[in-house]
């Protein structure tokens, strides 16, 4: 927190910090898995530039750099003496202040990290998930600003997630102010149909880094993948559909609205999309070397 190193249970904040009274604060969901290179945080850098730019969107000034920032969240693993975890960077605005106006309130930074299994459980991963869509629509995109991972957009995605489970499913899907497909609670969405692979283009979903993954690898391997505007009919007649999420992973969809997708079971691309998610993760597989970052412990040599 704030260029120290604070035991969890000593970590604390003051009750008037505004983040926690107006939402105005970003973050960040970030994964390290102990893959063949020994434990790795990946797409380290695309988390840290996109939590960077979450910033600049809100107009938050941030004390430190992006290479700090890189070596905070290496850090926070190895402190921890954790290979396989979730580490979760915010930036968030101090009590110094009451107002909405952002002047003379301190910019605090802090970084955890814990074990957390995939956020729909293995299960999930598994067997799929039955979502509904969610009669909460995402926000509009001159209200939000969906380009930043803001604390207070997820008020909606917090409504929609519990709307969803307490009417009997896992997971919701939000349609945009103008009724196409966006994004799940914390997840983007892909379908399939005929072969060709469907993704909603990024003026309805947040520009997600585990959204690209996939379709860096499927284009890799010659799959056609159109980022385009997509009606919920057109998810009801595909024959599989996903979510990705850096915390869901690859969580196959096998029900909307009560309508089973394509045979109500994980699609055939959906599993080679998650296979393939997984060894690029653990390092097995390699499309980008900078995907890896391998957290080392700093060796000090004394030379006697
Ligand atoms: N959409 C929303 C609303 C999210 O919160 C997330 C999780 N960050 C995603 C999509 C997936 O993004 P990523 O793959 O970068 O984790």
């Amino acid at each position: 927190m704030d260029g120290q190193w604070v035991g969890w249970r000593e970590a604390k904040v003051h009750p008037l910090t505004q983040t926690l009274h107006y939402g105005m604060g970003v973050f960040e969901g970030v994964r390290a898995y102990n893959g063949e290179q020994g434990p790795a945080i990946f797409r380290l850098h695309c988390h840290t530039k996109r939590l960077l730019r979450s910033a600049h969107i809100l107009n938050i000034d941030v004390p430190y750099t992006h290479e700090e920032l890189v070596e905070i969240q290496k850090e926070v693993l190895l402190k921890n003496k954790l290979s396989n975890a979730y580490i979760r960077p915010m930036i968030y605005l101090g009590s110094e202040t009451m107002g909405l106006n952002m002047v003379d309130t301190n910019v605090n930074v802090m970084v955890a990290a814990w074990e957390w299994g995939s956020l729909l459980g293995e299960e999930a991963l598994r067997h799929g998930v039955r979502i509904r869509t969610s009669s909460f629509a995402r926000h509009f995109s001159n209200s939000a600003m969906h380009k930043a991972k803001a604390n207070g957009n997820y008020i909606n995605s917090m409504l929609a997630a519990r709307e969803a489970k307490q009417s009997g499913v896992d997971e919701a899907l939000l349609l945009d102010v103008n009724g196409h497909v966006a994004e799940g609670s914390g997840e983007n969405i892909f379908i399939v149909r005929d072969n060709i692979v469907y993704t909603p283009d990024l003026s309805a979903c947040l520009d997600g880094i585990t959204r690209d993954t996939v379709i860096r690898f499927l284009r890799s391997e010659n799959y056609e993948v159109q980022e385009k505007r997509i009606t919920r009919d057109e998810v009801y007649i595909a024959d599989e559909a996903f979510f990705t999420g850096t915390a869901a992973e690859i969580t196959p969809i096998v029900e909307l609205d009560r309508r089973k997708i394509g045979t109500g079971l994980v699609g055939s691309l959906t599993k080679k999309v998650q296979s393939a998610y997984f060894d690029l993760v653990y390092a097995r597989k390699v499309i980008d070397e900078n995907w890896i970052s391998v957290i080392k412990p700093t060796i000090s040599i004394s030379v006697q």
